[in-house]
């Protein structure tokens, strides 16, 4: 396929916007990104698709979510104020009321939620990752699966380990050029020291990346700093024994050379300026997610001071279990006006660039690409196309997804998978969730 995308803008952000511009598409890869009429007539055999008034930027990017438990979308509204409760409630539906088939249903319909809000990476941590890799493939996303393991008591560190290492050498069988396995310890307060250190030392030697839920809420710094609170409490029910470090989530994760792996962190909430510091000196990545803080009343990360520390922070929607949608544009809004509430700097560039999470359209960049409308009632006028974006628009005025040269959402239709036969399904699913 050789098409030249064009619009009243382009993004490329390594380089400034640029107005009636085009990018040309060969196979999985950009050939070129410019002034419309400057790359038509280089390329002149390639086919021209004009959008007229409309943006194309870098693929978005969801860096932190859980594709398999987009059929909860809703369903814990009534738990939210009490995150104890609500991951019981989670957990019990996740692993006793679905099926494996409802798994792999809800995670390809988060899946075809994303590449309709522009979304062409994913960041997915899973406890059925192979479910999760077959949903990004099904729907044509790009992404990392990470395998989630669990395990608070330290006499079961072993025997979990296994677990974990044998579902990893699955994943690694079924990896394909777009999606890759990774690991996932699934917090401080599920997974104990010993099995973190393992997981660290299995993601530095499998060259696999890690990522983890870290400094999310009040209950889990009590755990840590003090040895007290809703999950000190949970374990002493469970008679899991408990020795508080007595530093912070970050120090600890320091401790257990979880750091050296340089992984992605989600949420980093309870941060202090010298946990900061720490993320910046051990390369360890930020997966921001605000509109699932703010639900679940965790509090608002630090992203101003992220951004200014120079830290890799890219924004995730997380579950929309807590969201209550897979929108990289509505975060980045969100993102940005929170920010600012909290007396931050957070420009509309800034916010773009922690939704693309590195991406750019240059020259020999693998084709990943978004296309939004600008011609909508609440976007018009445009005086600046990266602030009527980041401001004025969401995922919903996406009209073209591109994965690695492929399209896989285009004129309201995901291109790879049935959407009425995913829907009916999920009418199913919730239906016996709900009564059952
Ligand atoms: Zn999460």
């Amino acid at each position: 396929m050789t098409t030249i995308y064009s619009a009243r803008w382009v993004l490329p952000l390594s380089a400034p916007p640029i107005e009636d511009a085009a990018v040309a598409v060969a196979g999985q890869q950009v050939v070129g990104v410019g002034p419309r009429a400057e790359i038509v007539s280089t390329l002149p055999q390639f086919r021209v698709e004009s959008f007229g008034e409309a943006v194309i930027l870098p693929g978005l990017v969801n860096t932190h979510t859980h594709l398999e438990l987009t059929a909860l979308r809703g369903y814990l509204e009534a738990e939210e104020r009490d995150f104890f409760a609500w991951l019981r409630k989670l957990t019990v539906a996740r692993l006793e009321r679905m099926t494996p088939d409802d798994i792999r249903v809800s995670a390809t319909w988060g899946a075809c939620e994303a590449a309709r809000a522009g979304i062409t990476c994913v960041g997915d941590a899973s406890d059925s990752a192979m479910m999760s890799m077959q949903a990004l493939h099904d729907v044509g996303l790009r992404g990392v699966v990470y395998q989630e393991s669990f395990g608070p008591d330290v006499r079961l560190v072993s025997e979990n380990f296994e677990k974990l290492k044998n579902k990893l050498q699955e994943l690694r069988g079924v990896e394909t050029e777009l999606v890759r396995a990774g690991v996932s310890p699934h917090a401080p307060y599920t997974v104990c020291g010993p099995q973190l250190k393992l997981i660290a030392e299995l993601a530095t030697s499998e060259k696999v990346p890690l990522m983890m839920h870290a400094a999310e809420s009040e209950a889990e710094e009590l755990l840590l700093r003090e040895g007290c609170g809703a999950f000190a409490e949970g374990l002493a029910r469970r008679e899991i024994e408990w020795q508080a470090p007595g530093v912070s989530t970050i120090q600890y994760l320091k401790q257990l050379g979880v750091l050296n792996t340089q992984p992605l962190l989600a949420h980093c909430i309870r941060v202090d300026d010298a946990d900061i510091e720490t993320l910046r000196e051990t390369g360890a990545k930020v997966a921001h997610c605000p509109k699932s803080n703010a639900k679940l009343g965790h509090g608002r990360a630090p992203f101003a001071k992220f951004i200014e520390a120079g830290i890799a922070v890219g924004l995730g929607s997380d579950s929309v279990a807590s969201n209550n949608t897979c929108d990289i544009l509505e975060e980045a809004r969100f993102a940005a006006l929170l920010a600012r509430a909290g007396g931050g700097e957070v420009g509309s560039e800034s916010a773009l660039r922690a939704a693309t999470f590195g991406n750019a359209l240059t020259e020999g960049a693998q084709a990943d690409l978004a296309v939004v409308s600008l011609s909508g009632v609440h976007q018009v006028p445009n005086y600046d196309p990266v602030a009527t974006l980041i401001f004025a628009s969401s995922g919903r005025d996406v009209i073209l997804t591109v994965v690695a040269g492929r399209e896989v959402y285009r004129d309201g239709r995901v291109t790879m998978v049935d959407e009425d036969r995913l829907r009916a399904r999920m009418h199913e699913i919730s239906k016996r969730l709900r009564h059952g």
